[in-house]
């Protein structure tokens, strides 16, 4: 019988892979790597509890590195398989590997040289090298509508509205005559933004693995570029400057695109923005080449100008080690976006090193900030951070944007779970720390009536009737 284990993204929202087992094949879904604490850290250090050469198939939902990140040490473990994701996941996975390789690296390069680390000799966990054989198992298979992976695996994408190319997969498994239909959520993203299209409900299923990031929360009320207006214009009258952490391409062009209708309207100051990240690109570019993904409309062919709603007043890249500590020198008020998005690591730590003790600056968290993370330190009101070796005070500002957020609030993931056209015999709560999917699990109980369980990690469950 067809059986599926939670190889993570089971009690924490980071590392998503899951095995789905059926006529004597093996098919994992996403490859994430854990972030946050170091017990979920030390995961990535270890094998998966099989073989890696004897899964047939991967298939990605989304090119987020808790979905993707772990897939270079899947290679190198010995997975010889293709991995499957449309064209704007293959595109924005083969950036965020790269970037992730790079930061690792530079990351590890600066722990040996100050020797701040925990391990005595510390490693990153793959290099650029590990991700090149990953980009040659890539394979593209369609946006929308159906793929055979084999004959006994085929998925249909929907749109998840989450980054660009972020889907929901339903996997029908044929096994023995038999059909057995699960849908993998991915990272379900929020209705009525700007850029992405809203999510889209599969009509059924007969097994729901569904994401509980923010299952006991909703999101800020208020208008998006009200609630940045007012941060922004606050910072910079006193002379200070923002930090965003965030991945240069997914929420950073929702920043940039409320950011320049605010230019446009006046309602801002007109400040530098840096986009700090090895990998950073022409990000107009990637929107046009899929433009299926979202509904930005830009009114000249190329990237760039003033048909382009993604293209700031003063805009800068910053790719080399050198481009981004000259950042550090601008005095005057600014706006920084770097990753990583919950502080764990790359260069946004040393913006923050030179900017946190400063009560002029703010820090806006725009993202979900797992446990153990300093994002969540700053959250709940850390006076201290530790980066690179050192205490850094926190006399900046601390904000939160919800509306920012790329995940649905929890009524727009029983919205999302309210579409099915029928109750799936069994879900399946992921991707969500303990109290958000045990309170979303309640909520579909009593609001949905469904047979709802939270699932534990590297436990197998049977998907047949
Ligand atoms: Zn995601």
């Amino acid at each position: 019988m067809a059986k599926l284990t939670f190889l993570g993204a089971a009690g924490c929202v980071t590392g998503s892979r899951y095995l789905v087992e059926a006529a004597g094949k093996k098919l994992l879904v996403d490859c994430g790597l854990f972030q946050g604490s170091n017990e979920l850290k030390d995961r990535n250090w270890k094998p998966l509890p099989l073989d890696a050469k004897t899964i047939d198939y991967a298939v990605l939902t989304h090119a987020h590195l808790d979905h993707t990140g772990w897939l270079p040490r899947l290679v190198a473990d010995g997975y010889r398989g293709r991995i499957f994701a449309n064209p704007a996941t293959i595109e924005l996975t083969e950036i965020l590997l790269k970037d992730s390789a790079h930061l690792q690296e530079e990351d590890t390069e600066r722990a040996q040289r100050k020797k701040y680390s925990r391990h005595p000799e510390p490693l990153a966990l793959y290099t650029a090298e590990d991700v090149e054989p990953v980009l040659q198992q890539l394979q593209p298979m369609p946006r929308k509508g159906g793929f055979d992976i084999s004959p006994e695996f085929r998925v249909v994408s929907y749109d998840a509205g989450h980054i660009l190319g972020s889907t929901s997969l339903e996997l029908t498994i044929s096994e023995n005559g038999k059909k057995t239909v699960v849908v993998f959520s991915g990272d379900i993203g929020r209705y009525s933004q700007p850029i992405l299209n809203d999510p889209v409900t599969p009509p059924r299923a007969d097994v729901l693995l569904c994401e509980s990031t923010y299952g006991d929360r909703e999101h800020q009320d208020g208008v998006p570029e009200e609630a940045l207006a007012t941060v922004v214009n606050r910072v910079v009258k006193r002379g200070g400057s923002i930090i965003f952490p965030a991945f240069a391409i997914g929420r950073t062009q929702t920043l940039m695109f409320y950011l320049r209708q605010l230019e446009d309207a006046q309602r801002i100051p007109r400040v530098p923005v840096y986009v700090d990240s090895p990998m950073a690109l022409s990000a107009t570019d990637l929107y046009l080449r899929h433009h299926e993904d979202h509904n930005l409309e830009f009114t000249r062919e190329e990237g760039g100008g003033s048909g382009d709603p993604l293209d700031v007043h003063e805009f800068h890249l910053a790719r080399s080690v050198e481009d981004s500590k000259r950042i550090n020198d601008v005095t005057a008020p600014c706006i920084i976006i770097s990753a990583s998005g919950m502080l764990t690591g790359g260069r946004v730590l040393h913006h923050l090193a030179r900017r946190l003790p400063d009560a002029r600056n703010a820090v806006i968290l725009a993202g979900f900030q797992a446990e153990g993370t300093r994002g969540r330190a700053l959250l709940d009101g850390a006076k201290l951070l530790h980066i690179h070796g050192q205490e850094v005070p926190v006399l900046a500002e601390v904000v939160e944007l919800g509306q920012f957020s790329a995940h649905a609030g929890k009524s727009e993931l029983l919205r999302w779970a309210g579409g099915f056209q029928g109750a799936p015999r069994q879900t399946w709560l992921t991707h969500g720390e303990p109290v958000a999917a045990q309170s979303l699990q309640a909520a579909m109980q009593t609001q949905l009536h469904w047979k709802v369980d939270v699932a534990r990690y590297l436990d197998t469950v049977e998907l047949g009737s």
